[in-house]
């Protein structure tokens, strides 16, 4: 019933042994998220491979060099195929000392633009950029869906985001003690908006922090937010579930 929207699986040792944990977990789908070439080109072949596994191709703003913009065409031949559902993550990253802002937006946007061409939504990953990226977004008439992965930032910056299109995913972070502000935010914005994700290996949920993560914890996110909305789980999950294969097409 539920899909974990960003997962890096590529990481994964035990794909089999990984599928049968989620299943118990009511965890049926998974976006296998890319960070470079290599990456997408093992998430192409896990999503060709196993039925409920998708995936989505591009490079990381962490794992940009300038030799690398050749390779975005193998990239945008992967994003062609059927089991590619999106393209990402892609974004900016001024977290970082010594990144290269100019390179970075040059990934950002030749990567946006290769999402149009193929018709389907991107997934962004934006560290301490915010200003800067939906400034950027805001001047691009969008014919594709995007979505911020990820999301920490205040009731304002989310609200700057749905009115450009935009959607917003939640990870473990929500259930952490300190994410009181987060979990205000999710009552506030509207069911529609809104996905959730492991980024597992990273980011392990309440009551598994300090493990390591994987798709079958976003159980314990899909819970919170059934808390935080005090919504039954099962109804929660299917809004959720609605908005994740509305935006993927899958
Ligand atoms: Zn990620």
């Amino acid at each position: 019933m539920l899909i974990d929207t960003h997962s890096h699986i590529d990481k994964e040792e035990d794909i089999e042994g990984l599928l049968i944990e989620c299943e118990k977990n009511l965890v049926t789908e998974i976006i296998a998220i890319s960070t470079d070439l290599e990456s997408s080109e093992k998430n192409i072949n896990l999503s060709s491979k196993y039925q409920n596994i998708f995936c989505a191709v591009g490079y990381h703003p962490g794992n940009i060099k300038k030799n690398d913009l050749d390779k975005l065409d193998q990239i945008e031949n992967f994003g062609a195929n059927d089991s590619c559902k999106a393209i990402g993550e892609i974004g900016i990253d001024y977290f970082y000392e010594g990144y290269d802002k100019d390179l970075q937006f040059e990934f950002f946007d030749k990567q946006i633009s290769m999402a149009e061409r193929l018709n389907k939504p991107f997934v962004i990953h934006c560290r301490d950029a915010y200003n800067d990226v939906i400034n950027f977004l805001k001047t691009k008439k969008l014919n594709t869906k995007f979505v911020f992965h990820c999301f920490t930032e205040d009731y304002e910056t989310a609200k700057r985001i749905l009115n450009i299109g935009g959607l917003l995913s939640f990870t473990g972070i929500l259930t952490f003690k300190k994410s009181h502000d987060l979990r205000e935010l999710v009552k506030k914005i509207p069911s529609d908006s809104f996905m959730i994700e492991t980024d597992s290996p990273y980011l392990s949920p309440e009551p598994k922090r300090g493990k390591k993560n994987n798709s079958s914890n976003l159980i314990y996110i899909a819970e919170c937010v059934s808390r935080i909305l005090n919504i039954p789980l099962e109804q929660i999950a299917k809004q959720i579930r609605s908005n994740s294969v509305k935006f993927f097409n899958i």
